[in-house]
């Protein structure tokens, strides 16, 4: 019945727009939409070896979409029974299944790296790194920092020795000291502190990698492969200084080449 179907959607719709009750509350719902959508995006970016859900993720809004559309279309009683059979269990089999990347967003949501990463980017420790560096390259005591930048490390800090103290070029030497406790792993700062030391770094797979490097300059890779974060390595063979990021070590810098590299990562404008 069109005649009574009209009037009553045009009255709906006056209700909703023109209150400003319905305005008010269509503007939360954006709003609320807008920023799940968006923390969710961030989750999917930032979360290491995203792809598989990124991948499954679409898939499923694809079904989704699919399925909206073609019952709508059709009446599909069955296909409609038997999904309502099934999506509860197909729930709990991808929260089983993916109970790893699950676990790693709420450790993101603890760890604050949306609200963070507009005040980290500090400066101030790039002086005393390269202090740092250049002491243990030429001790030739062996290093790993890997600097945090969009992508949140808490997941390698979680099975690392907390450390939660403010950057200094001796505390860093401290912790490569060879006899250190802590001396073995790689150290995470965050900010201008260093969060925890003795973090196991994701191994890189690259075939291409030199095979004369070995696991400390593939850890620093491997992580830069995974994650955005710009990763300092001091060879304890040669006290070589590298840089990995975006999946690519630059072997051999000087420590104005480093000093470059760093400000370019971390935003720093020439003297500041
Ligand atoms: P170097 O030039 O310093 O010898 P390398 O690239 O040859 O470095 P290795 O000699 O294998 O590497 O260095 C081993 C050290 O690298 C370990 O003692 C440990 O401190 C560190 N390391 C190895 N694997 C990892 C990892 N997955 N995450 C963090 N640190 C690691
Ligand atoms: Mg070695």
């Amino acid at each position: 019945m069109p005649a009574v179907a009209v009037p009553f959607a045009v009255r709906s719709l006056e209700d909703g727009i023109g209150s400003a009750y319905g305005l008010g509350s269509m503007l939360i719902e954006i709003a609320i939409f807008a920023v799940l959508i968006y923390v969710a995006l961030r989750f999917l970016w930032a979360t290491r070896g995203s792809v598989i859900v990124r991948g499954l993720g679409l898939v499923l809004v694809v079904a989704a979409v699919g399925y909206a559309a073609l019952t709508s279309m059709f009446t599909l009683s069955r296909l409609e029974f038997l999904v309502e059979q099934l999506a509860p269990s197909l729930v709990l089999g991808l929260v089983v299944v993916f109970h790893p990347e699950i676990r790693r967003a709420i450790v993101q949501i603890g760890d604050a790296s949306l609200f963070r990463r507009f005040f980290r980017r500090d400066t101030k420790i790039v002086p005393r790194l390269l202090r740092a560096i250049a002491r243990m390259s030429k001790e030739r005591h062996g290093a790993l920092i890997a600097i945090e930048r969009d992508s949140s490390l808490a997941e390698l800090t979680e099975n690392g020795i907390t450390i939660d103290a403010e950057l200094n070029s001796y505390l860093i030497e401290s912790i490569f000291y060879p006899k250190s406790a802590l001396h073995d792993g790689g150290v995470v700062v965050r900010g201008d502190r260093i969060v925890a030391a003795s973090c196991l770094f994701p191994l890189s797979q690259n075939p291409e990698v030199d095979k004369r490097l070995g696991t400390r300059h593939r850890a620093a890779l491997g992580l830069s492969e995974d994650t955005d974060a710009f990763v300092l390595v001091v060879s304890e063979e040669t006290g070589k200084i590298s840089t990995a990021s975006g999946g690519k070590l630059d072997f051999d810098l000087t420590l104005e080449q480093l000093e470059q590299q760093i400000d370019a990562a971390l935003g720093r404008k020439q003297g500041s």
